[in-house]
């Protein structure tokens, strides 16, 4: 274990007062992810003092905390995390905090019922984290938001029940509308090829069979054989468009490109995905509705134009 990371849990674990709430009586809660973020923010809004740590552009499968996550950390009352691995860098940290018992640290995509979970390699060692892309299976990480701020804050209730309500309305009008707007893309056009496996949930949800170079962690190699089977698959197939992800590199992407075209076959970069964090928070992509809508909008206008 580096030894950075042993420091932050003998502070985590030994800091005392860490419950005592700011003075203006709001909690402070930390969450990791954009989408994580985007529930607390609508649920809680006001009522706490909110840290998101891993922001627009940023790669969660590889982030470590910087020292002042860890302050937040520190001073957090409730920590809400994706969990199911996909803050690989963070998970002793957490794993740390739910062991001395602290505050609660809560991984929200693990409300999710098992059977409704996709596992992340033929193994079947460990689950696939990349859950929020489907918003029905998001609602359970919602609700499991909801529950621990109820939980923490009772007198918060009737608050967090009523906006919860609505946030869930959203999804579901979210999820209709995105079923609406993918259907405009023939079934056999909606193939998405990407950098990074993170859209096997959203593929389900929407019809689309996901291809990536790399695995479902960013930490995994792009092999030279993966890059020779996708540009197969797009130049047999005459897939219009290939998509670059705002938090990945998109090298492997253009290998893809690169090797299409060296066989003959033009294939587009359709644009950049929000695979795993949200865009920058003043535009379209700010939020967890509109970063849902702005990738299928890229993903049907790229895969329509032909
Ligand atoms: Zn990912």
């Amino acid at each position: 274990m580096p030894v950075q990371y042993l420091c932050i849990i003998v502070l985590l674990l030994t800091l005392t007062g860490c419950s005592t709430p700011v003075t203006d009586g709001r909690l402070r809660v930390v969450a990791t992810t954009g989408p994580v973020g985007d529930i607390v923010q609508v649920i809680a809004g006001e009522r706490v003092v909110l840290r998101t740590l891993i922001g627009p552009g940023i790669d969660p499968h590889t982030y470590v905390a910087t020292e002042s996550d860890l302050f937040a950390l520190q001073e957090a009352q409730i920590v809400f995390y994706n969990g199911l691995h996909l803050e690989a860098g963070l998970d002793r940290i957490f794993k740390a905090m739910n062991q001395s018992g602290r505050i609660p640290a809560i991984a929200v995509a693990e409300a999710i019922p098992p059977h409704l979970l996709l596992y992340a390699d033929e193994g079947r060692n460990a689950y696939d984290p990349h859950v929020w892309h489907d918003p029905q299976r998001w609602s359970y990480a919602v609700r499991a938001v909801r529950d621990t701020l109820i939980a923490v804050d009772p007198g918060g209730r009737a608050i967090y029940h009523r906006r919860t309500e609505r946030y869930l309305a959203d999804l579901q009008s979210l999820d209709a509308e995105l079923r609406a707007m993918a259907a405009r893309i023939p079934p056999e056009r909606r193939i998405l090829v990407t950098a990074h496996d993170a859209f096997q949930y959203f593929g389900q949800a929407y019809g689309f069979r996901v291809e990536a170079v790399q695995g479902i962690s960013t930490a995994s190699e792009a092999s030279a054989t993966a890059i020779r089977s996708l540009t197969e698959l797009v130049v047999t197939n005459r897939i219009p468009a290939i998509f670059v992800e705002t938090s990945v590199s998109p090298r492997t992407i253009e290998a893809v490109q690169s090797a299409a075209r060296a066989v003959g076959y033009e294939v587009r970069l359709g644009g950049a995905l929000f695979s795993d964090s949200l865009g920058d928070p003043d535009g379209p992509a700010g939020t967890y509705v509109g970063m849902m809508r702005q990738n299928m909008q890229t993903i049907v206008s790229a895969l329509t134009d032909m």
